[in-house]
């Protein structure tokens, strides 16, 4: 049987209120505290898939809301994704795992973890039906691209069953990956498949659209010449 939009609309509500509820890492004794953070409607046809939230998000309640949402929102711009039209946002783990006890950066989510909290990600993605995924990070990389290097993903995607997946770098201060100019290339050839993605979405909308009206790359920290489609236009 079917769902009708209002009932997958609830069935999402109730699916949010039950991940919020989540001790299952408190239980297990992997957490201390649990505070699990999503963000979006059912409504969002590009779903955004991190690592898992930070200090700053433990604390606003909101996912991507410290510097590396903050950089994040700067991709999403520059891939033409305005603020009002942010994608849904969750991640492989959705609490805070506490600082890495190598002091550089948060700590990644254990195997164990990852697959306490899998079963949310999977129930949150078959009821949501995004066209795109975002993969943020190597974890996210890892669970839906298969295990290689960042440079051997980013600046590609890839469809599979009617969802495309678009694989890019973390957005966090801590990974030096973007220190590198080729990696920087990379990550502009995605945006350039985030900003297709999105068009696509817009072409086939009757309502709101996802693209703010068009911005520059200069909110971007650097310039790399982007990658035009295949109709020629950037
Ligand atoms: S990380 Fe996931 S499984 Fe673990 S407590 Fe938080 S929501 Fe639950």
């Amino acid at each position: 049987m079917s769902l009708t939009s209002i009932d997958r609309a609830r069935a999402f509500d109730r699916l949010h209120a039950r991940i919020r509820a989540c001790t299952k890492c408190v239980a297990a004794g992997y957490l201390e505290h649990a505070r699990p953070i999503v963000a979006g409607s059912i409504r969002d046809r590009i779903a955004i898939v991190g690592q898992a939230p930070g200090a700053v998000e433990l604390t606003t309640g909101q996912p991507f809301s410290g510097r590396s949402g903050a950089e994040l929102r700067r991709w999403l711009a520059e891939a033409g994704i305005d603020e009002d039209h942010l994608p849904y946002r969750t991640a492989i783990t959705k609490c805070f795992p506490g600082k890495s006890p190598t002091g550089s950066g948060d700590r990644r989510p254990s195997p164990a973890e990852i697959a306490l909290c899998r079963p949310w990600l999977d129930e949150e993605l078959a009821l949501l039906r995004p066209r795109v995924v975002l993969l943020l990070g190597g974890l996210a990389i890892d669970h839906f691209w298969g295990k290689v290097p960042l440079e051997s993903a980013v600046g590609r995607a890839r469809s599979k069953n009617g969802v495309t997946f678009i694989p890019l770098p973390h957005p966090s201060g801590a990974s030096r990956w973007l220190n590198d100019p080729e990696h920087r290339v990379l990550l502009r050839k995605g945006l350039a498949h985030v900003r297709r993605a999105a068009r696509a979405i817009d072409r086939q909308a009757s309502g709101p659209t996802m693209r703010a009206p068009r911005r520059t790359g200069a909110a971007l920290p650097f310039k790399v010449a982007l990658p035009k489609s295949a109709d020629g236009r950037r």
